[in-house]
């Protein structure tokens, strides 16, 4: 059966993340935006009340719930503001692969941090290999009781309030992608220098920057799983879970976008009706909610597959790659529906437009989404 209602608690869930949205996000969204500002406190308050740690294990600290959950109140922040959503998504990332891979002692040390709202960040790319993640340079050598590394990571968000780092290197390069390991990395471990942060398109309140590891000792304890070679793999576990989300922030962008487009479009009067009396106002206003709809349930769909304890890796990839054209497509009609004045910082729309860009680009692209759906298709 395939039901669509949400339950009582999602429904409280869901009005929790509205209510924040509405206090603590739309009201400074702009200012964080123009100003480069990033909303460390705000994400704490998000995550003292659990709308950032729902996927946390309850003996760890968090909601302890599904994907399903994730989903529904990753659309809310996205309608917040997706700068908002990227920089208090960097944690919970960098968490998977200690909460799919890790050992014992580090979900106790770490995921509890998790929960707590320490802000951590997932460092796989740099700055010669994005989607083709052989590519990356980065490696750890061990020695006696620790590993040493070495390498330099690229855009990774949050790097510059990150207590800890989830980074992928190599432990045996000729193995390829079965030679990678993941490491926990504290961020005030000698050796560690972080890049200026990016001046990006948008989503400016978002902190991107890069980190480079000079000869940083590691102990062996936090080898995540205590196992060499298994990084490759827990590295792209961690988009099973977090590509739903993320797709669900692309989804919350563009409603934003689209409630505000219906809004203006009833208030703004040309040849004596509002806009939204002209057809083709409607319509495209139309196009953008059946388009986010379709959005909102490949996520839900992704959520669900995994929430059943299946491998959700083609769903997932569907959701983000139809999420994020979807936001482009949408914010951009947005602004069109506003003429002029959407052209400009004095409404939203510009900035969930520019916002909206990136989630073609990170957590894989819209191009390598369609690769993972091809390769899907033909190994079924
Ligand atoms: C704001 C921001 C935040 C980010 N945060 C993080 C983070 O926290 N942690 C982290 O590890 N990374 C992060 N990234 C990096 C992001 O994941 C990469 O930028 C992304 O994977 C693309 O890699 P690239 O930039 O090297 O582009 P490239 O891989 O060089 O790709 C360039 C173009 O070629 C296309 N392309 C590449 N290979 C193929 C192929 N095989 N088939 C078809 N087309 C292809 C791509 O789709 C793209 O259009 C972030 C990036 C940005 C912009």
């Amino acid at each position: 059966m395939v039901d669509f209602r949400l339950s009582e608690e999602q429904k409280m869930l869901q009005q929790l993340a509205r209510d924040f949205v509405d206090e603590e996000i739309i009201p400074n969204a702009s200012k964080w935006d123009l100003e480069s500002i990033y909303p460390l406190e705000a994400i704490k308050n998000a995550s003292d009340i659990g709308l950032l740690t729902v996927k946390i294990p309850e003996k760890y600290g968090g909601g302890g719930m599904g994907s399903i959950e994730d989903v529904i109140i990753s659309e809310e922040i996205g309608r917040g503001d997706p700068g908002f959503a990227t920089a208090a998504g960097s944690t919970i990332l960098a968490s998977y692969p200690i909460i799919t891979g890790g050992t014992e002692e580090q979900k106790e040390k770490y995921l509890s941090k998790t929960a707590n709202g320490v802000i951590a960040s997932y460092c796989v790319t740099e700055p010669n290999a994005g989607s083709d993640v052989r590519g990356i340079k980065t490696e750890a050598v061990r020695d006696g009781d620790e590993y040493i590394i070495n390498g330099s990571k690229m855009w990774i968000t949050g790097a510059g309030h990150a207590e800890w780092f989830f980074v992928l290197a190599y432990t045996n390069k000729k193995a390829g992608y079965n030679g990678m390991s993941g490491f926990i990395i504290d961020a005030d471990s000698e050796g560690i220098e972080l890049g200026k942060k990016e001046m990006n398109m948008g989503q400016r309140c978002s902190d991107t920057r890069s980190v480079t590891f000079t000869d940083v000792r590691v102990p062996i304890e936090n080898l995540i799983g205590g196992r060499e070679n298994d990084g490759w793999i827990n590295a792209m576990k961690a988009f099973d879970h977090s590509r739903p989300a993320i797709s669900s922030h692309a989804v919350g962008n563009a409603r934003g976008a689209m409630e505000e487009a219906l809004k203006y479009s009833k208030e703004r009067e040309t040849m004596g009706k509002p806009i939204f009396n002209h057809q083709s106002i409607s319509f495209m206003i139309a196009d953008m909610a059946t388009k986010i709809e379709a959005a909102r349930l490949l996520c839900w769909k992704a959520a669900s597959v995994l929430d059943n304890g299946n491998r959700n890796t083609l769903e997932a990839a569907h959701a983000k790659r139809f999420a994020a054209d979807t936001c482009m497509e949408v914010t951009t009609d947005a602004v069109q529906v506003f003429g002029g004045y959407g052209y400009s910082e004095e409404y939203p729309v510009a900035r969930r437009m520019r916002g909206a860009k990136v989630y073609q680009i990170f957590e894989g692209t819209s191009q390598i989404q369609r690769l993972i759906i091809s390769r899907e298709l033909s190994s079924k």
